[in-house]
């Protein structure tokens, strides 16, 4: 019983200790296969030698997560699509074997084949995944889903809430199970978009529309971005989060210890999903937990509200 009760107290001591790090990398990709026509990437290329420094790149955090204690989850946020290459699907297996890694996850438009993502670890390995209606037919999309649940791989599937893809949105809802939580981006680019109507269809799909739905004020709030949570890019420069540019430290040559501390945001808004989460005082991890950064709902699925037509508000949202 003592030996027990010593054990149970180091494991207790080491939980506790060990601190999580979420960490989204950006390398230096820049190009996609798509053409949406709102994206900056639409169909660009990058040459031979810029895939080579991305890989590398690539290839060197994977070696610096690998000697990690903290535990770690990773999202890839690449300026384009990055699974298209496969020295992102070998490098996402192989960090999701890796113990201390908790989560690794990419957003991604599934358009490439998933093969070497089938020998990565299930438990640590899921995907943030966007049907783009413009570019691909949903029967066509559902089949790449099919193939996600047959290789036993976890998802969430979302699109932006564009007027003209509402109708898609709600079939892709429909024949995706109910255990595949959809969610939505609301479209920004133009002020006051949706109708109150409009909203309210949405959130039929998506019952926490309502958070991205809004533009969150910051200036001088906390956010975890730049304490437990940070971006890397290509160099390994350490930024607090993808929307603010100061540099504040570089993963190769910085202790992370003397650069992540708690601070206030310095932005006047924060309206995108991958910042606004690391809020504390949205507590969206709590709705989140561990799916934080593929973006499952720890609560997903919620088959009453499903079939049974119970509907959202907005104003259920601070
Ligand atoms: S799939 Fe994503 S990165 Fe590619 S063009 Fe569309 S929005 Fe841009
Ligand atoms: S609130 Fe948003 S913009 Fe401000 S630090 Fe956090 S993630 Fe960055």
């Amino acid at each position: 019983m003592a030996l027990f009760r010593r054990r149970h107290f180091t494991y207790e001591r080491i939980r506790i200790c060990m601190r999580t790090w979420n960490i989204l990398y950006r390398g230096s990709l820049s190009s996609c296969n798509y053409d949406c026509g709102y994206c900056p990437f639409a169909k660009t290329s990058n040459t031979k030698e810029q895939l080579e420094q991305d890989r590398v790149a690539f290839e060197r955090f994977i070696d610096w997560v690998a000697v990690q204690t903290n535990r770690i989850g990773i999202l890839i946020t690449p300026w384009g699509e990055a699974l298209v290459h496969s020295y992102y699907r070998r490098g996402m297996a192989k960090l999701s074997h890796l113990p201390h890694v908790y989560r690794v996850s990419i957003q991604t438009n599934l358009s490439a084949p998933i093969d070497e993502l089938t020998c990565a670890n299930p438990r640590s390995l899921a995907l943030w995944t966007t049907f783009h209606p413009s570019q691909v037919s949903l029967t066509r999309f559902l089949e790449r889903c099919q193939e996600l649940d047959v290789a036993n791989i976890r998802y969430s599937v979302g699109a932006v809430g564009l007027r003209e893809h509402f109708d898609a949105i709600e079939e892709l809802r429909q024949r995706l199970g109910p255990e595949v939580y959809v969610w939505i981006n609301a479209y920004k680019f133009e002020p006051n978009y949706y109708a109150e109507e409009e909203v309210t269809r949405l959130l039929e799909v998506d019952p926490y529309f309502g958070w991205n739905f809004k533009d969150y004020a910051s200036a001088g709030k906390p956010c975890y971005a730049g304490e437990s949570t940070f971006t890397v890019d290509a160099d390994g420069d350490i930024r607090r989060c993808h929307f603010l540019h100061e540099v504040i430290g570089n993963l190769y040559q910085d202790g992370l210890e003397t650069c992540l501390q708690p601070r206030v945001c310095t932005a006047a808004i924060c309206d995108c999903h991958i910042g606004y989460i690391h809020r504390p005082e949205l507590n969206l991890h709590s709705l989140y937990r561990d799916g934080l950064l593929e973006r499952i709902p720890a609560t997903w699925p919620q088959l009453d509200r499903l079939f049974s037509g119970q509907r959202t508000s907005l104003h259920q949202f601070v």
